[in-house]
């Protein structure tokens, strides 16, 4: 909460790094000593499988695996229970909604185009699961997973991160030949992402190793506070000029996969409308 750290209210902070994978699977130990779980139960599995997770991430976790065990009258807390409460929590509760099949066909388009991009670039994160299924506020989720825990991210994944966020878009102008209202979530993160690469991380070569505040996000309006503007005007344009030639780049990267595997787009759109999820195996 942005409010507990306005000036005067601690005069110390202590930073507390994320666990790594070894730590999740000590506070999974600790969450898990009075449940009785399955023999089948791996924490370090679960500890790898659960990358970015805080302590309070893992304990909500145990927690809702509990509870669906409890729901379903089982004797033990089970690996299979584990593995669904953290599709809800990284996919978000499923949500009773009625889609007609046109809706789930855009659907199925969008979040295939996402995972097709993801599985063809190198230098991505593993698709862990992509769903059809109504979760919070998304009609669909590509949910990718690290499959280490990362502290560094390199010029090269971040485009490509780019490229996959704009795949579900990418896919739907391909087949249906016109974008949808779908994809607004993934342009703000996009242009997000390039800002901060041209802003923040000094990843443009025409702008240089230099930083350039352009006003921070508000935690609880959702817009930009203006910030003191330390650049000129002819830097200013610049930049947008640079952010611009990242997210052009990272789309045409992703229309290309898209144009270029357009059967494997199909055919996975189509295995996701009969299924409504696929994981990434399948
Ligand atoms: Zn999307």
């Amino acid at each position: 909460d942005a409010a507990l750290l306005r000036p005067g209210r601690f005069d110390r902070q202590v930073v507390i790094e994320r666990p790594d994978w070894r730590d999740r699977v000590k506070i999974l130990e600790v969450h898990t000593r009075k449940m009785p779980l399955g023999a089948d139960v791996d924490l370090e599995l679960i500890g790898k499988g659960t990358p970015g997770m805080v302590g309070a991430d893992l304990q909500s976790l145990v927690n809702e695996a509990a509870l669906i065990a409890a729901r379903e009258d089982a004797e033990t807390v089970g690996m299979d229970h584990f593995e669904r409460a953290k599709d809800r929590q990284l996919l978000g509760m499923e949500r009773k909604l009625f889609m007609s099949d046109r809706e789930k066909q855009i659907t199925a388009v969008h979040e295939s185009g996402h995972a097709l991009v993801a599985k063809c670039l190198p230098n991505t994160d593993p698709v862990y699961k992509i769903t059809v299924i109504p979760r919070g506020q998304a009609l669909g989720v590509t949910q990718q997973l690290p499959k280490d825990d990362r502290y560094h991210f390199q010029r090269s994944y971040l485009l490509a991160r780019m490229a996959v966020m704009l795949g579900g878009r990418a896919a739907e102008k391909a087949v249906f030949g016109e974008y949808s209202t779908g994809a607004q979530n993934d342009l703000k993160q996009v242009m997000d992402l390039a800002e901060k690469m041209v802003c923040q991380w000094g990843m443009s070569d025409q702008l240089g190793p230099l930083s350039y505040p352009r006003g921070e996000e508000h935690p609880f309006l959702g817009r930009k506070l203006a910030s003191e503007k330390t650049f000129s005007e002819k830097t200013a344009w610049i930049i947008d000029e640079e952010i611009k030639k990242m997210v052009t780049t990272a789309q045409r990267c992703a229309a290309d996969i898209i144009a270029g595997n357009r059967k494997v787009l199909d055919a996975l759109a189509q295995r996701l409308l009969e299924e409504e999820s696929i994981d990434n195996e399948q």
